[in-house]
C-alpha cells in the first residue's frame, strides 16, 4: 500500500534544523522513481474530479510534486515563494510563525481569477503555511479547490486548521 511505502521511505532527522525538533525527510522518496510514479498516480486519481485550473506548490518541496501534477493534469504550476525570491512584480501574504513572521509570494499574473487552484506541499504539519498560501490566492480571486499532501503530521491538528477553506484534503501518508 503507498501508504505504507511513504513511511518505509521517509526518515527521522532529530535536531534538524534545530535542537529538540524531529525532522521527517522525504528525500528518500525521490531516490525511488516507481515510488514517485506511484504518489503521482494516486494524487492524480484523488484529485481528477476537482476541476483543477492550476497547482500552486509551496517552497522548496512542494516543487516537487507539485510540478509533476501540473504536468500530468496539463495545468500550469504556481511557485509559491518566501520574499525576495521571485524576479517579477509579485503580491505577498506576511503570516505568524512561532516566533516572528513569514512572508510568502505568488507573481502578480500566475493565475487569473476565478481559477481553481489546488494547493500542494510535501508535508502538512499546523497548516499555518498553506493557509496563508490560502488568503493569498483568495486575495488574488482565485478559489482554493483543495490541497495535497505526501505526509500529515495528524498530532498538529493542520486539518481542523485548513478545512474550513476546502475540505478536499488529500494526504498520502497521516
Ligand atoms: P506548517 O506550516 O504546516 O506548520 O509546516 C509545513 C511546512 O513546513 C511545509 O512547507 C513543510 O515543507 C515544512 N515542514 C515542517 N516540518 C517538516 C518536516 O518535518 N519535514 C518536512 N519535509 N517538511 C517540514
Amino acid at each position: 500500500m503507498i501508504e505504507q511505502q511513504i513511511k518505509t521511505a521517509i526518515r527521522d532527522i532529530h535536531d534538524f534544523p534545530k535542537p529538540g525538533i524531529i525532522f521527517k525527510d522525504i528525500t528518500p522518496i525521490l531516490k525511488d522513481p516507481a515510488l514517485c510514479t506511484q504518489i503521482n498516480d494516486a494524487f492524480l486519481e484523488k484529485i481528477k474530479h476537482l476541476q483543477i485550473d492550476a497547482v500552486a506548490g509551496v517552497e522548496s518541496r512542494g516543487f516537487l510534486f507539485g510540478l509533476s501534477l501540473a504536468t500530468k493534469l496539463g495545468v500550469p504550476f504556481i511557485p509559491v515563494r518566501k520574499a525576495g525570491k521571485l524576479p517579477h512584480t509579485v503580491n505577498q501574504k506576511v503570516y505568524e510563525l512561532e516566533y516572528g513572521t513569514a512572508t510568502i509570494e505568488i507573481h502578480t499574473d500566475a493565475f487569473s481569477p476565478g481559477d481553481r487552484i489546488l494547493i500542494h506541499d510535501d508535508l502538512l504539519a499546523t497548516g499555518g503555511t498553506v493557509t496563508a498560501t490560502s488568503e493569498l490566492i483568495q486575495d488574488m480571486g482565485g478559489i482554493v479547490a483543495g490541497f495535497s499532501f505526501v505526509v500529515g503530521l495528524s498530532f498538529l491538528n493542520g486539518i481542523e486548521k485548513i478545512s474550513p477553506i476546502s475540505n478536499n484534503i488529500i494526504i498520502l501518508a497521516d
